[in-house]
C-alpha cells in the first residue's frame, strides 16, 4: 500500500473542521432570525446574509477538500490506508463515542471487497505430469520441470 503524504492527511481534517464550522454558521442564521422576530426594531443589524452563503461554501469546499485527502487528487486512484486513518483518528473518535468508527467500519469493508476481488484473480494451473500447482503465467512446472 502506498504511503498517504502528511498533506493529505492534513486537507482531510482541514476539509472536516471546514465542514463542521460551515454547517455551524449555516444554522446560526435561523437562531439570529429568531431572535430578530422577537425584537423587529432592535439596535442589531438583523440576520447577516452572508453567514448562511459563507456557511453553505465553507460545507461544499469543506467535502471537496476532505474527498481530495481521502482519495487523493482525481486519477491518482490512491485511497486513504483505513487503518492508518482509524490511528490517527483514535483520539477523536473516544470523544465522538465510536460514530468515526463506524464511518472507517466502511471504508474498511469496501477495502476488503477490493481485496478479495484481486485475490480471486490469482489463477492456478494444474501441472498435467504431477498435478502440482503453478503460477498461471508459468512456463514450466515448478515441482517437475516438465512444460505446462
Ligand atoms: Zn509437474
Amino acid at each position: 500500500m502506498a504511503k498517504i503524504s502528511q498533506e493529505r492527511k492534513t486537507a482531510y481534517y482541514i476539509g472536516m473542521g471546514m465542514m463542521g464550522i460551515g454547517f455551524i454558521l449555516f444554522i446560526s442564521v435561523f437562531f439570529s432570525a429568531a431572535s430578530l422576530m422577537n425584537d423587529p426594531f432592535g439596535s442589531s443589524m438583523g440576520p447577516s446574509f452572508e453567514s448562511p452563503v459563507i456557511g453553505m461554501v465553507l460545507m461544499i469546499v469543506g467535502s471537496i477538500i476532505m474527498n481530495i485527502g481521502a482519495k487523493g487528487t482525481a486519477g491518482s486512484g490512491l485511497l486513504l490506508d483505513p487503518k492508518k486513518a482509524r490511528e490517527d483518528m483514535k483520539p477523536f473518535n473516544e470523544a465522538k463515542g465510536g460514530m468515526i468508527n463506524d464511518v472507517i467500519g466502511n471504508i474498511d469493508i469496501v477495502d476488503k471487497m477490493t481485496n478479495s476481488c484481486e485475490a480471486r484473480e490469482v489463477i492456478k494451473v494444474k501441472c498435467r505430469s504431477c498435478g502440482s500447482l503453478n503460477d498461471e503465467d508459468a512456463r514450466f512446472c515448478k515441482s517437475c520441470g516438465k512444460e505446462l
